[in-house]
């Protein structure tokens, strides 16, 4: 047996982890209930919040994490477990981007004081940040919450020695081979176009626009996209709020944008 082999068939240590966030992203590898367990096997899980008792965070294979940085106590948990994770992979949009918890970056103080608890120390409101803000990030798994199979896919490969590949196609990809009806054609403000695919377009299949958990693809074009949307009578407001939604903290700066598109109308 090769060098390779042996680290292969040794089976990985695995952490799953959670600061601050709503547990979808955790509960989303739990609902995998067919094959769960037999994942569970592949692997040797050192951690998971609401499953495991004792949870330990030393010397990991693999770990993932959900939730971004909005405490100091977010802080230390995610950088002890950065010191002890070979692999550190960003479980979800809060994880990647900030998500709608981050959104306050674009919101007045006053619509959300009122929600900030200042009452201990280690529950102190610090700004929001995604993971990688502070950290190191090796993989990230995109969604709010992320697709089931899709974390199960990644664990089944890097348990196997691979690297796992990110999905880098459009919704609308999906969305179109379900034989879907287009919603932007309809009216509708769908961020299909510009946003990973990969959830097997399931807004869209249900008759809900898409609205960009996963993050947008590499080659966006979001001048023609943010044109597009005004001219089926969008206002600059609602676009850039709609793009900023989910994700936030990881859009490209918008007004620059915008200014040259109106540069270009002149
Ligand atoms: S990405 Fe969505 S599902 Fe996951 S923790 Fe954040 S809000 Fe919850
Ligand atoms: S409904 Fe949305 S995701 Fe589907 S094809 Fe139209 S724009 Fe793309
Ligand atoms: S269709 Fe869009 S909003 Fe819905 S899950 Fe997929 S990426 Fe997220």
């Amino acid at each position: 047996m090769s060098e390779r082999q042996i680290a292969v068939a040794k089976k990985l240590r695995v952490g799953f982890y959670g600061i601050t966030g709503c547990a979808g992203c955790l509960e989303s590898v739990i609902f995998n209930e067919d094959e769960i367990v037999g994942i569970f096997n592949l692997v040797d899980v050192q951690a998971f919040p609401f499953i495991k008792g004792a949870n330990s965070h030393e010397d990991l294979d693999v770990a993932f994490m959900e939730g971004l940085v909005a405490s100091p106590r977010d802080l230390e948990t995610l950088k002890e477990v950065r010191k002890n994770a070979r692999v550190l992979v960003a479980l979800g949009t809060c994880a990647n981007t900030g998500c709608i918890p981050a959104y306050r970056h674009y919101t007045p103080l006053e619509n959300y004081e009122h929600l900030i608890k200042e009452k201990e120390d280690d529950i102190k409101d610090v700004p929001p940040s995604p993971i990688d803000t502070h950290v190191p990030v090796d993989f990230a798994i995109p969604g709010c919450p992320p697709n089931g199979k899709e974390i199960l896919e990644v664990i089944k490969a890097v348990a196997a020695g691979k690297t796992p590949r990110p999905y880098t196609a459009p919704v609308c990809i999906e969305c179109r081979r379900k034989g879907n009806y287009c919603l932007l054609e309809l009216g509708k403000p769908c961020l299909g176009p510009i946003t990973r695919g990969g959830c097997g377009a399931v807004c869209p299949s249900g008759g809900f626009e898409c609205w960009g958990c996963r993050g947008q693809t590499e080659d966006a074009n979001l001048p023609a996209f943010i044109e597009l949307l005004e001219q089926k009578g969008f206002s600059w407001d609602f676009i850039k709020r709609r793009l900023r939604t989910f994700v936030g903290q990881k859009t490209p700066d918008l007004e620059p944008l915008r200014r040259a598109l109106e540069v270009e109308k002149v």
